[in-house]
Parts: structure tokens; sequence; C-alpha cells
């Protein structure tokens, strides 16, 4: 019998003996037996108490095999190699016993959210014909003692038993959040609650056998493997740590192949071309965008997917939906005068980088100019964050140079050319050299970066001022148009045909004057800053 049981048994034995203790003494009992009454009325008949019981059961995903294979998650090679790999021993134990391999008890797939780590949990399930239960750490942990472990045994039992039920050998138990539940053990003093339910999991695992009727596989998922608790991570536990990363070029190519694949697609359409346009962005970012284009396309009574709608959907993905606000005249020219800073600067350092200059708002932004990198990059060198902070600073000094005074619309540009510069000064690029952050001066730094930025302006001044006249043709074009494609801002630079309008393209953001005030220098699922190299 279980603790819990006996516990409610010797409840009821108590209860028993009191009343008969009152009735013994002549005490009037239909008080006490209609509050009783009430109270049983009150947690089971309106199934709160069910409820409250069955919590945890409800949130735990139904335990069937799941559809999905390996086919439907593009890219991430490398993780589906290795995990493939993990799985061979699962699917083949007696192979693995007869090698004296010691079974896989646990996979951790850790990367950053939305890149496919449930969707891989789900291929390996299916893969090993197993049925599969999903879970999230954070429904483990409650205020009460005791009822973490509770949930982790309950979880564990309920695999076995539904394998059992559905015939299968093997289930599949996928943790995503695995940091809540598996946290370093001691982090809350006053809250032993965690360490409790850690320690419950570490149990299970370490009970798990390849002999067992129904072979259990854990599944963790983490976009912070670094705040687990070690052992977790020790051998025998989670084996095998699978990194699953922002999709490169082809792995957004392959992601988008699968999620075109129920669409029609336009004969224009280059899914080379938006996976190119796309760096930084995950499997979820490229699926949303997939669904907008033909969501687009529906709107405009579109039988096809055309390439317009999807890049479209890439400005929708990163910016946001279109906004009705109409800014007045003077501050559309002023948006399109600080658009058009940005975007002959970058043409004029990087030419071919624009792909789009626009003045119509979306998300928190009046306009911007979408740059698209040739290929995806991990460094920057100080040549190329300078010039990142220069084409950055030359939306305000368009402003100045045509209209006579910048606006709040560059506050955005500021803080994000003063990121890039602060970076160049702790990655030892600039005057100071190579710094230790904890011995500089927050003065030392500042004027450093003042340095930086100051240089820049001053760049962007130089290659503005005698194209001013360049600055309002484009800015003149663009109030016409809307939108410009970066062939159309390259045919005004080089002076040629006024093309007609209508084209609308567009990535690497700079978001122009907001209600807030700000243009960006990159979308926000572009790198955030030098991505070193795995
Ligand atoms: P989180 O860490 O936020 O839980 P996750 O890594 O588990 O995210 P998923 O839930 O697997 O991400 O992915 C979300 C959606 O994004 C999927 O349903 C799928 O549509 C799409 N997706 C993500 N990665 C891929 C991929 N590699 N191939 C195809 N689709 C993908």
């Amino acid at each position: 019998m279980r603790k819990k049981e006996l516990l409610v048994y010797a409840a009821l034995g108590a209860g028993a003996g009191v009343v008969a203790y009152l009735a013994t003494r002549e005490v009037n009992l239909i008080p006490v037996v209609v509050l009783a009454g009430l109270l049983y009325f009150l947690i089971y008949s309106t199934g709160a108490g069910r409820a409250l019981g069955r919590r945890f059961v409800t949130q735990v995903s139904e335990g069937t095999c799941p559809r999905v294979t390996f086919e439907d998650v593009g890219g991430q090679g490398a993780a589906k190699k290795e995990l493939l790999e993990a799985l061979e021993l699962v699917n083949r134990p007696d192979r693995a016993r007869r090698l004296g391999i010691r079974p896989i008890k646990g996979i951790l797939l850790a990367g950053p959210p939305g890149t496919g780590k449930t969707l891989l949990a789900k291929a390996a399930a299916h893969f090993t014909d197993s049925v599969f239960l999903a879970t999230s750490g954070s429904e483990f942990i409650e205020v009460y003692a005791g009822v973490g472990a509770q949930r982790v045994r309950e979880l564990f039992r309920r695999a076995r038993e539904q394998a059992r039920r559905a015939g299968k050998r093997s289930a599949v138990v996928f943790i995503d959040e695995l940091e809540v539940l598996g946290g370093r053990r001691g982090r809350y003093s006053a809250h032993l609650e965690y360490d409790q339910t850690l320690n419950q999991l570490l149990v299970e695992m370490d009970g798990l056998s390849i002999d067992d009727d129904v072979r259990l596989l854990l599944i963790g998922a983490t976009n912070r493997p670094d705040l687990l608790d070690p052992a977790l991570l020790r051998p025998g536990r989670f084996d095998r740590v699978v990194r699953v990363d922002l999709p490169d070029r082809e792995g957004r190519l392959q992601i988008l192949k699968v999620h075109t694949r129920n669409k029609p697609l336009a004969a224009d359409v280059s899914l080379e071309a938006i996976a190119r346009e796309t760096m930084g962005f995950s499997g979820a970012h490229l699926e949303s965008l997939a669904n907008e284009a033909a969501i687009l396309a529906m709107r405009e009574g579109s039988a096809q997917v055309e390439q317009r709608h999807l890049r479209e959907a890439i400005d929708k993905v990163v910016m946001g939906e279109k906004l009705e606000r109409k800014p007045r005249r003077q501050e559309l020219f002023r948006v399109a005068v600080h658009e058009a800073g940005h975007a002959l600067v970058s043409e004029l350092l990087n030419p071919g980088s624009t792909s789009s200059l626009t003045i119509s708002p979306r998300g928190g932004a009046l306009g911007y100019v979408r740059q698209s990198p040739q290929d995806d990059f991990y460094l920057y060198a100080r040549s190329e964050l300078e010039e990142q902070i220069c084409v950055l600073l030359a939306g305000a000094v368009a402003e100045e140079l045509v209209l006579g005074e910048p606006s709040t619309g560059a506050a955005n540009d500021y803080e994000t050319a003063c990121q890039a510069a602060r970076r160049m000064v702790y990655a030892g690029l600039s005057a100071l050299g190579a710094v230790d952050p904890d011995l500089v001066s927050g003065d030392a730094v500042q004027r450093a970066m003042s340095d930086i930025m100051t240089r820049q302006r001053e760049r962007a001044q130089a290659l503005l001022r005698p194209r001013e006249e360049i600055v309002r043709r484009l800015a003149g074009r663009v109030l016409e148009c809307e939108t410009l494609s970066g062939e159309e801002i390259r045919g005004i630079l080089e002076g040629g045909r006024r093309p007609p309008c209508g084209t609308t393209p567009t990535v690497r953001l700079l978001r122009s004057p907001s209600g807030r005030a700000g243009i960006t220098s990159r979308g926000q699922n572009s790198p955030a800053g030098v991505k070193k190299p795995a």
C-alpha cells in the first residue's frame, strides 16, 4: 500500500474515532455531518478535487506515435545525424546488448527557440515507433513540497502504461524547458521543492534498463544548457547533448522547401533568394514566413504564392503587420530623406547591398531599408562594424543635410550604433586596444565609443554632402512609390531611367522614424553581435 493511501485510511479511522467519542458524550452531531457533506460536495461533486488531482495529467500531451518524420525536419543535418545514431541503439537493443553497450537513457537537445527541438523529438518517437509524451519543465514546479517529485513519477508511470496500451515496446518522454526542472541544485535555498523534483528525475533515469518491457527514452530540450545541474549531464543520464542551432543558408532553404510543399508556388519563386535574405531566422520564423506569404496571396485573390508575397512576408515576420497610421506629409518626407541617407551610404560602401527601401509604416517603424548580405557570416571585421555604424548614422546626417536638423527618428539608430561601438571597444578593436572589462573605466569606454562614432559620422557626412541631390531624388521617388526595390535604388543612383513603381522587395533592416524613434540597423532576427563560429 502506498504512503498516501495509508495516510487517507489513518485520517478516516481517526475521524470515525472522534465521531464515536462525541456520540458517547451525547454531542449534537448534525452540524458536523452537514459540514462534512458540504465539504465533500464542494471538493468532489464540483470536480475541483478531481481537477486538482488530474491537473498534471491534462498537461502532458497524449501518448500516441507522432506522424512527424525526419523528412519533415529541414536542415539540422548534424543534429539529425547524431540523434539517429543514438536512436539506432534504442531500435536495436539486441545488438547493443551483444556489444555490451550501455543503453542511452536521455538525449538533450540544446539550442535557441524555434529551431525544431520538439519536431526532432517527435521524429525520434516516430523513428523508434514509440508513444510520445510531451511536457514542460515548468509543469513540475509547484509551491507545495513533493508535488513535483510526484509528477515525475506519474510521468514515467504513464509513459509505460500508454506504451503497453498501444502495444509499443518503447516510449519517448519529451521534457521542454528542462532548465526549469533540472536547474542546478541548491540555487533556491528556501525552496527544496526544485531539488526534490530533480532528485526524483535522476532516480527515475537511473532505474531505466535495456531489459524493461517498455524501454523509455527521455529527450530534454533547453535554450540554456549552462543552467542545468551537472548531475543531469553526467554519462548514464543525458548521454548525448545535441546542438540544434539556427539554420545556415542551406538549412533555411530545406526548411522553406518543407513549409512550401503544400503551397502552389509561382514560376518566379526563388526559395534560394529567400533563404539568402533570411539570415538569423529560425525554423519557426521560416514556417511563419511561408504561411504569411500564402495569406498575402489569398488576400489578393492570387491562385499562387509569388516571390513578392514571400518578400513581403519577410518584412511582416521581422517588423510586424503594416500599420494604418499615415504620417503627415512633412513627416513622410523626413522619413523618406532619412531612409534615402541609409540606402545611399549602404550602396556607396557596399554596392548591391540594399534590397529594399520603404516608407510604409510597419510594427514600430515608419520606414526601413533592408540589406541582404550575399552570404551568411559569423564574424565582423573592424571595417565591417565601422561601415555598419556609418550606415546607421547616415539617416540623421541626411536629415540634417536636407532639412537642417535631425529628429527623434534617429534615436534607435544611435542606440544600435552605440552597441556596435561598445562591441568594438570590448573586442579590442578601438584605440584603447585590448581592454579588461573589469578594470577599464566607464569614462575611457565612453571616450573610445565617441571617437568611433564621430569618425563614422564625419565619414557619412563626407559621403552625403556632395550627393544631396541624389538623396532628394531617392526620397522623392520613394514618396511616389512607397517602396523601392534594390534594383530601382541602384537605377536612381546611376541616374538612369525612372523605373515604374510597384516592385516590392526587401533584409538587414534599417528601420526608421517611428512613433518612439528609430531606425534599426538589423532585422531583429539577424545576429545581434559577433557570433563566434561553433
Ligand atoms: P522552443 O525552444 O521554443 O520550444 P523548438 O526548438 O522546440 O522551440 P519547435 O517547436 O520544434 O521549436 O518548432 C516550432 C515550429 O517551427 C515547428 O512546428 C515547425 O513548424 C517549425 N520548425 C522549426 N524548426 C524546423 C525545421 N528544422 N524544419 C521544419 N520546420 C521547423
